[in-house]
């Protein structure tokens, strides 16, 4: 989709994805639609209040209501899959819904989209055939085909620029990624 703006994400060169970044920070669950997120300045200062008021969240799991995060280096990424809209409907949805699943990650959908090495490995291929090779080692490439696999199964749609962060569950998972 050459010339599709929903799928116009800026082709990562170096540090490809280190981690989410603050943009647009905003657990919201977004409509599945061709809609952009706007980038507004707004947005931009509820974000960097936010982690400044959640600042004391970084290093510890107090705040982890699924029982599977772990302590991350930075607030962005210190978030629970629960209290990210856009992935705890994905659970919330399941008809009949499991009592069992209390993650995110054991979501019967999230090993078949975002770990699966054969899925992921389609997935990567049909990135590159947009965008081009991601010149990373193959890890690297995995990983971050997992991270947009799990954005797109949340949000719907991979905005340009735009970089939401995983919770803390899923990306845990995400360093797990076997090194093929
Ligand atoms: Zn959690
Ligand atoms: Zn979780």
């Amino acid at each position: 989709m050459a010339d599709g703006d929903e799928e116009e994400v800026a082709r990562p060169t170096v540090n490809i994805y280190d981690g989410p970044q603050p943009y647009n920070f905003e657990p919201v669950r977004r409509m599945r639609g061709n809609e952009e997120i706007p980038r507004a300045d707004g947005r931009q200062r509820q974000i960097n209040a936010w982690s400044e008021e959640n600042e004391w969240r970084v290093g510890e799991v107090s705040w982890c209501l699924c029982g599977r995060c772990r302590p991350m280096e930075t607030v962005v990424e210190s978030l629970c899959c629960r209290e990210v809209s856009a992935f705890w409907s994905l659970v919330e949805e399941l008809n009949p819904r499991p009592a069992d699943v209390t993650c995110l990650t054991q979501h019967p959908g999230f090993e078949a989209c975002c770990l699966n090495p054969f899925v992921l490995k389609i997935a990567y291929t049909h990135f590159r055939q947009d965008h081009g090779p991601l010149f990373l080692l193959i890890p690297r490439q995995y990983r971050y085909t997992a991270y947009r696999q799990a954005i797109r199964w949340a949000y719907g749609v991979l905005g340009r620029s735009i970089r939401k962060p995983l919770p803390s569950c899923g990306f845990n998972h995400q360093t797990v990624i076997p090194e093929w």
